[in-house]
């Protein structure tokens, strides 16, 4: 592990932004003042003298929201959760902080067995020692028990039918969160009730099921759909499909991948309009392209190709992104014309929500995390806060910080 970077300091308060919903309640939907954070967590609105050894951030013209919460990211910065090295974890954490991110889930790729056990046990690994920026929630894994017909850019050669024993290794091996899967192949419906019984959410995605297949994997538990409208099913107005069924449930989450690219803006409208800011939730998707240059990567053993804020494996097909929370959260407002105050969410509460962690993580009130973003009047990233300390300023910024 590298040496934490000795700009990491905590914070006893955020003087003079702009908050939405302060303290948690729909009073106002921004407030301006300060908020006082103490031991990680976020004390209140009242803050006295200053705490010895703390500094205060000055967020005079920002506004202030719950961190970003990535639940569906590969890499970032040149690695890979699959690359399994407690480096890789490190360099995400780093960049991820850059832009907002406080906390994540890397998210695996189909793969055989063993490598992926490795990526599970790294993670693992990685949460026993503090990391340099965001910090790391549990896994995702992506596959490998997804359907053949919508490998997206998961490798096809490794996708298989559910396996109760490979799984149990893998829940055993680390923090497993998330798992996407396609409820529709034979023997699925075991594994959700083993996920289920590990703790482990289950999201549909890279599935071929159809409407009726996907509303009988709701009821068997799936509660959250996997970069909805990417490697699924569509809408046809004789057969619903998988994208159907997301749109007209409402307690389904939604992952969506907000760079334009990957969803059109107005099926992202059609998203948000059915969904609301309770339901929907922006991922990246992000691999190890994102912050560098354009050129030729890997991603799940394939190569793939950036050119011009695309990913794509040599036949064309879309592969991850190198999007930046910020980034979709700018196009998601422009896409929807929602205000911040309306779509905020999307970024924090709604993720830690469908975590189910959202009694801890996504507020701003009393008890919660001090887990923070500081946004300019652009909605780019100033500062980032990670329980309570301060992991991320942009250059230039450093006149905000005093006692
Ligand atoms: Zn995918």
């Amino acid at each position: 592990m590298p040496q934490p970077d000795p700009s990491i300091f905590p914070l006893s308060a955020i003087l003079n932004a702009s908050f939405p919903f302060l303290l948690g309640r729909n009073i106002a939907p921004f407030l301006s003042g300060g908020l006082a954070l103490a031991d990680g967590r976020i004390a209140g609105k009242d803050f006295t003298p200053p705490i010895p050894g703390t500094a205060r951030l000055d967020a005079t013209g920002c506004v202030v929201l719950p961190g970003f919460i990535d639940l569906h990211i590969h890499g970032s910065a040149g690695h890979d959760t699959m690359d399994a090295t407690p480096q890789s974890l490190s360099a995400i954490s780093a960049f991820l902080a850059r832009h907002g991110v406080t906390a994540f889930t890397p998210t695996t790729m189909t793969a055989p067995h063993p490598p992926t056990l490795a990526a599970v046990q790294n993670v693992a690994a990685a949460m026993a020692h503090p990391l340099p920026g965001a910090a790391i929630l549990g896994v995702h894994l992506e596959g490998p028990y997804i359907s053949p017909h919508f490998p997206g850019a998961q490798a096809k050669a490794d996708i298989r039918p559910p396996n109760l024993a490979e799984f149990a290794e893998l829940v055993a091996a680390g923090p497993v969160k998330l798992i996407t899967l396609a409820p529709e192949q034979p023997g699925a419906d075991a594994l959700i009730d083993a996920a289920l019984d590990a703790g482990v959410r289950v999201l549909i995605g890279h599935s071929a099921a159809t409407y009726e297949q996907t509303i009988a994997g709701f009821e068997a538990g799936v509660s959250q759909a996997t970069h909805t409208f990417n490697a699924m099913t569509g809408l046809h107005h004789r057969q619903p499909g998988v994208v159907g069924a997301v749109l007209t449930d409402d307690l389904v989450y939604a992952q969506l991948i907000a760079d334009t690219i990957h969803v059109h803006p107005a099926a992202m409208a059609v998203l948000a309009r059915c969904k609301g800011p309770d339901r929907l939730l922006l991922i990246t998707d992000a691999i190890r392209a994102t912050g560098m240059p354009a050129g030729e990567y890997e991603l799940g053993g394939q190569p793939v190709f950036v050119r011009e804020g695309q990913c794509r494996l040599a036949d064309g097909t879309l592969a991850g992104s190198i999007l930046t929370m910020e980034s979709a959260l700018q196009h998601f407002l422009a896409t929807t014309a929602w205000p911040l105050e309306r779509a905020w969410p999307v970024t924090s509460r709604t993720p830690a929500a469908a975590l189910g962690i959202g009694n801890e993580y996504g507020s701003l009130a009393p008890g919660y995390r001090a887990d923070l973003v500081v946004l300019d009047g652009a909605l780019e990233v100033v500062a980032t806060i990670v329980g309570g300390r301060l992991v991320y300023l942009r250059g230039g910024e450093e006149g905000r910080l005093g006692q």
